[in-house]
């Protein structure tokens, strides 16, 4: 427990004073740390080892349309997706950004004509994964001008809720699915035929949602930290049918930040290739648990445990999902979301502030277009930490 904030930082609850009742529990991010048991366990054998003399030169191939992309990590996301079976990788350029958040950026960039009369909307149906509307919620965005080309990015602002927006003009729709904050699964909603998709797939993995069908859309966003947990690694892929739109994506991390960091690329190659092998091993009936069996079954567990502790209450709902057999592990279940949306029950509660007062941190459904009723609450913590949250929130009498 930091001694300066009083959040917790540790990972056993033996080292927690009283129990943890004065333990602030900050479930604001969605920071993946449930998985480090399992790489933990990986121990020696997922060590990366660069020497000095190794990754100096700024390219990776120059001969691919993303001259900064590593083919190691190619290699390591084709395979995951054909192992897992949840989108399409034939006939795609691969563009690797500093987590999918730059990749966001960049796709806005490339499809947003330099020299629109007006401002592009960027619309997404609500609620809405916030952060990559972020850039975009004012008109008067003001970017520093390392580049003139740069400045072009200026051509997009917020356009609200997609469901609302009827504008006969074109527009880019941010379709995230399974859905940031609320767990759903998500289609294009926007009315019009002048829309352009990107659809933002980090969760579309087999923990958090059966996988139904290989995802195949014109651009597509990936991430380690959501698939694996490696979020500190920042790398997100795009899968991008069209080359000219995957050229402007490069050339936008070329200008942002000159490319991706090949160390990370690299340590993300091997943590997917580790996932894919680790799936083989499981399907030859070794006696090793793949990183999906794992993620599966502690995610179901939290979400029953999660379950459990609102129904000794009549103070909080959440949202239920219909059941669905995954094409990849074969199961049956309903949605696992990242995050839990929580929704206070009764008159006009302010959900995030009720659960600050017994000093649980959660991100309100104002930040996602929403009700105030609803918080969004972080279902990727470690173990002591969700623990401390089961117990405390039917605690809580009203
Ligand atoms: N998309 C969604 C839906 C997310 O929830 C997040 C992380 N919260 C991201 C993208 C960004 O992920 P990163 O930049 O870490 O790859």
């Amino acid at each position: 427990v930091s001694k300066n904030t009083g959040v917790l930082v540790s990972t056993t609850t033996s080292e927690i004073p009283d129990g943890g009742e004065s333990v602030v529990i900050n479930l604001d991010h969605g920071d993946p740390t449930m998985y480090e048991r399992f790489w933990r366990q990986k121990g020696e054998e997922m060590t990366v080892v660069t020497s000095g003399w190794q990754h100096i030169s700024y390219f990776s191939d120059v001969k691919n349309v993303c001259w900064f992309l590593e083919p190691q990590l190619v290699s390591a996301v084709k395979r995951l997706h054909k192992v897992v079976g949840n989108a399409i990788t034939e006939g795609r350029h691969v563009v690797v950004g500093t987590g999918s958040s730059q990749l966001y950026q960049a796709a806005l960039f490339a499809l947003s004509p330099p020299d629109a009369p007006q401002p592009m909307n960027v619309v997404s149906a609500a609620p809405f994964y916030s952060l990559a509307l972020h850039f975009h919620r004012e008109d008067n965005i003001e970017f520093v001008s390392i580049d003139d080309r740069l400045l072009e990015i200026r051509a997009t602002q917020m356009g609200g809720d997609a469901n609302e927006f009827n504008k006969d003009e074109p527009y880019i729709e941010l379709v995230t699915s399974p859905n940031n904050p609320d767990g759903t699964t998500k289609q294009a909603v926007g009315k019009g035929d002048k829309g352009i998709l990107i659809h933002d797939l980090a969760y579309y993995w087999p923990q958090y949602t059966p996988i139904i069908t290989a995802a195949d859309y014109d651009i597509m966003l990936f991430t380690v930290s959501k698939s694996t947990g490696h979020a500190g690694t920042r790398i997100g892929w795009a899968l991008v049918k069209d080359r000219e739109v995957a050229k402007k994506m490069t050339t936008f991390i070329e200008i942002n930040t000159i490319g991706v960091s090949k160390d990370s690329q690299l340590r993300a190659a091997k943590i997917l290739q580790a996932v894919s092998d680790s799936c083989d091993r499981a399907n030859q009936k070794e006696a090793a648990e793949s990183f999906f069996d794992y993620s599966y079954k502690h995610m179901a567990e939290r979400w029953k445990k999660l379950r459990e502790a609102v129904n000794k209450t009549q103070l909080f709902s959440l949202p239920s999902f219909s059941t669905e057999t995954c094409s990849f592990s074969g199961r049956t279940f309903g949605q696992l979301p990242a995050f839990a949306w929580l929704k206070c029950e009764g008159e006009a509660v302010d959900c995030e502030s009720f659960l600050r007062k017994h000093k649980i941190y959660t991100r309100g459904g104002k930040h996602f277009g929403a009700s105030t009723e609803y918080t969004r609450i972080s279902m990727l913590s470690r173990d002591s930490e969700f623990k401390l949250f089961t117990e405390r929130l039917p605690a809580i009498m009203s």
